[in-house]
C-alpha cells in the first residue's frame, strides 16, 4: 500500500519545496540565549527566540529545575486526576494566579493544549465564540473541537467586532476570544474597547497571553495590566515556553467555576500527562522572581526603545509595536527571505515572514527582542541590519 502514498507525499513535499515553503530547522548546539552557536560551528546574535526575559539558560531555574529532580523524580507517569498531582503543580497553578489576579489556575502540557481544551467542555452549540481572525493556529483548533455558533472578526477591529456580537445575540452566552499580542505585527488587542463590547453585549472574554505575559505592561502582567482591566477577564490562556522560562507547559486561569469545569471535562487536561516536577518547580521559582523584582521587564523595554530608535534612524519601516515583536517591512518575499540569510552572513539570527503567514506585499524580517540583549548587541544587529540594507538596495545612501 505505501507506494502510491509515498508518491503522493513526496509530490506534495516537492510542491512545498517549489513554493519555497519547505521549513529546514538550524541546529543549536548551545542554551539558548543572546549569543547561540549552530552545528556548522557559528556564533550567532539570537534576534528570533521567544526568549523575552532572556530566562531560558537562568541558573536560579536551572537550580530549581535540578533540586526538584532529587526531591519529585524524574516524571509522574500519570495524569493529574490519577496520580499525577504534587504540591508543587497545586503550588504553581496558585502563583499563576496570583500573578494575573484570577482566582484559580489549571496546568496543562502546552498552551496548546490549554486552547485546544478550553473551548469544548464549556459551550456547546447554544453559544457563540466570537474570535479575532489572526488568533493563533491553537485557538482555532480549539474552536474547531467545539460545536458552539463561529464568528471571525478582523484582526483588532471593533466595528467588526461590535457587527458579529450584534449578530451573536441570537446565541445564548458569548466568548470573545483574542491574542493578548499579535506575533507577527507584534500589536496588542485593544482590551478596553473589547471589554466595553462584551459589557455593551454580555459576553464573556477570554485572552491568550501567550506573546504578552511576562512583556506586555509595567510589571509585565500582560495586556490586562497594560488596559488596566485585571479582574474583568474571564478566561487567560497562557505558555511557560515563552517569556516564563521557555522549557515547556501552558495553563488556563481565570474564574473559580470556569477552572472547576476544564479539571473535569477538559480532554488535554484530563487524557495527557502531567507536566514533569522539575518543570513545574522551575517555573514556581520564575514567579517568585516575577513577583520581587521588575529589573527584566525593564531591561526588556529598555531594549525594545533602544532598537525600535535605531532601526528606524537606520532608515527602516517598521510597524508600529507595543510588544517585543518588531517587525522590520521588506514588503517583497523574496527580498525577505535574502536579506535574513545575509545577516545570518553578518551573525545575526532573524526570521523572513512572507505570504502566506503575512498578508501579500507585505513581507518582513521579525525581530524579537529579549532581556539577555545588551545594548551592544543591538548595536551590532542595526548595524548588520544597515550594512545587508545597503547591499540589497533597500537604503538608499
Ligand atoms: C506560542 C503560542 C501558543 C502555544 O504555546 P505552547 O505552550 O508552545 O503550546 C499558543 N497561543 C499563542 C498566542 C502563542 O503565541
Amino acid at each position: 500500500m505505501y507506494g502510491n502514498f509515498q508518491q503522493y507525499l513526496q509530490e506534495e513535499i516537492q510542491k512545498i519545496k517549489d513554493a519555497g515553503l519547505y521549513k529546514n530547522e538550524r541546529i543549536l548546539v548551545s542554551p539558548q540565549g543572546a549569543k547561540i552557536k549552530i552545528n556548522t560551528g557559528q556564533e550567532v546574535l539570537n534576534f528570533c527566540a521567544n526568549n523575552y526575559l532572556g530566562l531560558s539558560n537562568n541558573k536560579e531555574l536551572i537550580d530549581a529545575a535540578k533540586k526538584a529532580l532529587d526531591s519529585h523524580g524524574y516524571g509522574m507517569s500519570s495524569v493529574r486526576f490519577i496520580c499525577g498531582t504534587t504540591d508543587l503543580h497545586k503550588i504553581l497553578e496558585q502563583k499563576i494566579a496570583e500573578f494575573f489576579g484570577t482566582e484559580d489556575t489549571i496546568l496543562y502540557a502546552a498552551c496548546f493544549d490549554a486552547n485546544g481544551g478550553v473551548f469544548e467542555p464549556l459551550f456547546n452549540e447554544q453559544d457563540a465564540i466570537i474570535s479575532d481572525a489572526l488568533n493563533h493556529a491553537s485557538i482555532i483548533d480549539g474552536v474547531r473541537l467545539c460545536k458552539a455558533v463561529r464568528y471571525r472578526y478582523n484582526n483588532a477591529d471593533m466595528n467588526d467586532l461590535e457587527q458579529k456580537l450584534i449578530e451573536a445575540q441570537a446565541q445564548r452566552f458569548r466568548i470573545i476570544v483574542t491574542d493578548g499580542v499579535f506575533s507577527m505585527d507584534g500589536n496588542v488587542a485593544p482590551m478596553d474597547k473589547i471589554i466595553e463590547l462584551a459589557e455593551k453585549y454580555q459576553a464573556l472574554v477570554m485572552v491568550d497571553e501567550s506573546h504578552s505575559a511576562g512583556v506586555v505592561g509595567k510589571t509585565g502582567r500582560g495586556v490586562t495590566e497594560l488596559y488596566n482591566c485585571r479582574g474583568k477577564v474571564d478566561i487567560i490562556t497562557g505558555t511557560l515556553g515563552k517569556a516564563f522560562g521557555g522549557a515547556i507547559g501552558g495553563f488556563t486561569t481565570g474564574r473559580k467555576e470556569i477552572i472547576d469545569m476544564l479539571r473535569q471535562r477538559s480532554r488535554p487536561y484530563l487524557f495527557s500527562n502531567s507536566l514533569p516536577p522539575m518543570v513545574v518547580a522551575a517555573g514556581i521559582k520564575m514567579f517568585d522572581m516575577m513577583a520581587s523584582t521588575n529589573v527584566l521587564q525593564e531591561k526588556l523595554h529598555a531594549n525594545v526603545n533602544y532598537f525600535m530608535n535605531k532601526i528606524q534612524q537606520a532608515g527602516f519601516d517598521i510597524k508600529p509595536t507595543q510588544s517585543a515583536i518588531v517587525a522590520v517591512m521588506l514588503y517583497d518575499a523574496k527580498l525577505s527571505q535574502d536579506f535574513a540569510a545575509e545577516l545570518l552572513n553578518e551573525g545575526i539570527y532573524v526570521i523572513g515572514f512572507y505570504y502566506p503567514v503575512v498578508p501579500q506585499g507585505l513581507a518582513r524580517i521579525r525581530v524579537q527582542l529579549s532581556a539577555a540583549h545588551e545594548f551592544e548587541h543591538i548595536d551590532q544587529c542595526v548595524e548588520a541590519f544597515t550594512k545587508v540594507g545597503k547591499k540589497l538596495g533597500v537604503l538608499k545612501n
